[in-house]
């Protein structure tokens, strides 16, 4: 077997990881109650646009090799490396999910009985569930050897979370109040003490 698919396999069992473990949050978020919504038809867009980035086109690449143009051989350090943040991002990606509870929802929302967590990875940076999309997105950039399909999940990411993120606090400002800008004030959004 050649490193490039290895790496390619590795990649898709990341991905099953990742469903595996958001999938009974999932189940239970549907039968929660909402009391604010913020999201609307535009912040499904902006969940279609990543799902195309990170999952959409590599499986395209994946099933048919296409673009080929931008096929570039891998190596087996850059394979080790694309693991290990790979691991990281779904250990972290399980821990928020823990962590956010029954306050968790795909889309922008507020539950009803909605509590603002502070604690565990939540005070090192408001946002850590988007850390680890970060931390997949690069996964994904190391281990599919392609130069459109391995970044276009870091371009679709950025784009759901620029368009999003100020959205989100101010949602999460107008429920929580004072609490949330302090809690702001005292954290970074998604890499400790940098941004
Ligand atoms: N941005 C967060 C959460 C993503 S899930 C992260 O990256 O970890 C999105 C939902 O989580 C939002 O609709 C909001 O209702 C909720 N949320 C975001 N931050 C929260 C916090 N600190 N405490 C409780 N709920 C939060």
């Amino acid at each position: 077997m050649t490193t490039g698919l290895i790496a390619k396999i590795l990649w898709v069992a990341g991905i099953v990881g990742w469903y595996a473990i958001r999938y009974p949050f999932q189940r239970r978020a549907a039968k929660l109650g909402v009391a604010r919504s913020a999201g609307g038809a535009r912040d499904r867009v902006l969940l279609v646009i990543a799902a195309f980035g990170q999952f959409i086109i590599p499986a395209i690449y994946l099933a048919t090799g296409a673009p080929r143009e931008a096929e570039y051989p891998i190596s087996v350090l850059q394979v080790i490396v694309g693991v290990a943040v790979m691991a990281a991002a779904l250990v972290m990606f399980r821990v928020t999910h823990k962590q956010l509870g029954r306050n968790w929802s795909v889309s922008l929302e507020t539950r009803t009985d909605h509590k603002l967590v502070t604690g565990g990875l939540y005070r090192w940076v408001r946002h850590p569930m988007y850390s680890s999309f970060l931390l997949l997105a690069i996964g994904q950039c190391l281990l599919l050897p392609n130069w459109i399909a391995g970044p276009i999940g870091l371009v679709a990411l950025a784009i759901l979370f620029f368009f999003r993120v100020g959205r989100e606090e101010a949602m999460m400002m107008e429920t929580f109040g004072e609490e949330y800008r302090r809690y702001m004030s005292r954290t970074a959004r998604i890499v400790p003490f940098v941004y």
